[in-house]
């Protein structure tokens, strides 16, 4: 519990607007985008610059007080779950776009700006920003560094971490610190960037980042491709990338996904088929068109029932957001949504499908699946009732096998939603004891007093101080 005397050097540091005690207001941050997991924070301070983000984490170091930094609270593994009370530091005040530097390709930028803004706002400069989750609209560039976000355009562009050149961040004791830079190219030292990006709240608190622009690509043309057999679909993915053709975007749902997707933007998707792959290329027009028509031959020839391509612009953009709001249509369906991350190579995509549904008929829990094809990241997605201890524990059980078969086809148990709480308990079969004891030291040379997000990531021990059901 932090004391009224702190609180009111808190409210010293920011202003009194900025610090949020209400017990209304801390409902609201009690909980992020993950399901069943809620714990409530003790304050929520919400800096407006890089100086007060020392000051209170200066304060905080001195007086063992846990800081949770939180962008917007869509990560979906309790990432911002303040699981030992404490301050939750909320960057959104932190959004400004200070430069887009046209000589250099670069941009820099606070961590509070929302990832969606950001492109738009390169976009009208011709310039362009590939890393889009699917929570773009909501999400924050400091969530997504932090997270290491990917999202439909990984499969050509890389995902966030391919785009981060320079951090400016602050450690648990107040300094402030500066990694990379505008350079494409600086090997002075050990990559602090690389090791920030991706560290989930645990090691500083970036305050400012530097990313890398491309010049916005000249067109895209977008493609819906149906196919009876969950096989197929994954044979079209493998043949397209194997004919040296690598896609912009390569998007699978399965059949489930596919209906509720539909029943809630009304495409007018066909219903008997098994999946679907959504697929866009983009580039010069000449190379775009040679490759859809190349794609459109192999998936023909890998057996799709159906190919479409999208007529105009509105319609390609309709489609994508509608992939986009997957996770959205399939939450309508039951009190609950789990949605997991689990990633192989994409070589064993039909093999893990179809584990996922062996595994869902296995335990009697209703899973589907959709995810980006392209670079094997598959999101399994169970629609569930918390209240259902029987059921919970049985999606647990499913969740475990798919986690276990992922591994032993190559793959790993988050591709980009992070580890957070939810998947610490799966992270030494990924890394092994010897990598968790490397990456805690890591953990305690940048913060010794364990103050950052604490029972996150690589924690020793995992105490939640109240975690309790959702309402
Ligand atoms: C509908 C939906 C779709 C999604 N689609 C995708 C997708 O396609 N791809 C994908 O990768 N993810 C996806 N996600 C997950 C999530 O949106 C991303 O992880 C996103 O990057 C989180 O951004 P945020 O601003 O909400 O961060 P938060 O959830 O607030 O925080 C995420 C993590 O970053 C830390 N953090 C936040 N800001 C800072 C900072 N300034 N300094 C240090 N640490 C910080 C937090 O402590 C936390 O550990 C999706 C989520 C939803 C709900």
């Amino acid at each position: 519990m932090i004391d009224a005397r702190l609180v009111e050097r808190l409210v010293d540091i920011v202003g009194p607007k900025w610090v949020l005690r209400d017990s209304n207001e801390l409902h609201v941050y009690s909980f992020d985008a993950t399901p069943i997991v809620q714990a409530f924070p003790d304050v929520v301070v919400m800096p407006g610059s890089t100086a007060e983000v020392a000051e209170v984490l200066k304060l905080a170091n001195d007086h063992g007080i846990p800081v949770i930094p939180r962008g917007s609270g869509t990560n979906l593994a309790g990432g911002t779950i303040p699981v030992q009370g404490g301050i939750v530091l909320n960057m959104t005040r932190m959004n400004q776009i200070y430069e887009v530097d046209e000589k250099n390709l670069t941009a820099t930028v606070g961590p509070g700006v929302v990832t969606g803004e950001f492109h738009k706002t390169v976009e009208a400069k011709g310039l362009f920003y590939p890393p889009d989750p699917g929570s773009m609209r909501i999400s924050t560039i400091g969530g997504n560094v932090a997270q290491c976000a990917g999202g439909m355009r990984g499969l050509k562009y890389g995902v966030t971490k391919d785009y981060v050149i320079g951090l400016e961040y602050v450690l648990p004791n107040g300094q402030i610190l500066r990694c990379g830079g505008k350079n494409y190219k600086d090997v002075a030292g050990y990559d602090l960037t690389r090791l920030l990006v991706g560290s989930e709240g645990t090691l500083a608190v970036i305050t400012e980042l530097t990313l890398k622009l491309l010049p916005l690509p000249e067109t895209k043309r977008t493609l819906s491709v149906f196919c009876t057999s969950l096989v197929d679909a994954a044979r079209i993915v493998e043949r397209t990338i194997s004919a040296r053709i690598i896609p912009a975007t390569m998007e699978f749902l399965d059949q489930a996904t596919m209906r509720v997707v539909d029943d809630f933007s009304h495409l007018g998707l066909p219903r008997d088929v098994a999946a679907m792959l959504l697929i866009e290329q983009d580039g010069p027009e000449e190379q775009v068109v040679r490759d859809v028509e190349r794609i459109v031959q192999i998936a023909r020839s890998e057996g799709a029932v159906d190919v479409q391509m999208a007529k105009t612009p509105e319609e390609s953009a309709k489609l994508m957001t509608a992939r986009r709001a997957a996770l959205a249509a399939l939450s309508r369906l039951r009190p609950t949504t789990i949605l997991e991350d689990a990633t192989v190579p994409r070589s064993r995509l039909a093999e893990m499908v179809e584990a996922i549904i062996r595994i869902s008929e296995k335990y009697q829990v209703q899973i589907c699946t959709f995810g980006h094809a392209g670079d094997g990241n598959l999101h399994p997605t169970c629609m569930t009732d918390e209240r259902d201890e029987a059921e919970i524990a049985r999606v647990e059980q499913a969740f475990e096998e798919i986690f276990a078969t992922a591994l032993s086809l190559g793959g790993t148990i988050t591709g980009e939603h992070g580890v957070g709480m939810t998947k610490m308990k799966y992270l030494s079969q990924r890394v092994g004891e010897g990598g968790i004891e490397l990456m805690q030291a890591i953990k305690a040379a940048f913060d010794p007093n364990g103050i950052l997000n604490p029972g996150k990531v690589v924690a020793k021990a995992f105490r939640p101080r109240m975690v309790v059901r959702q309402p």
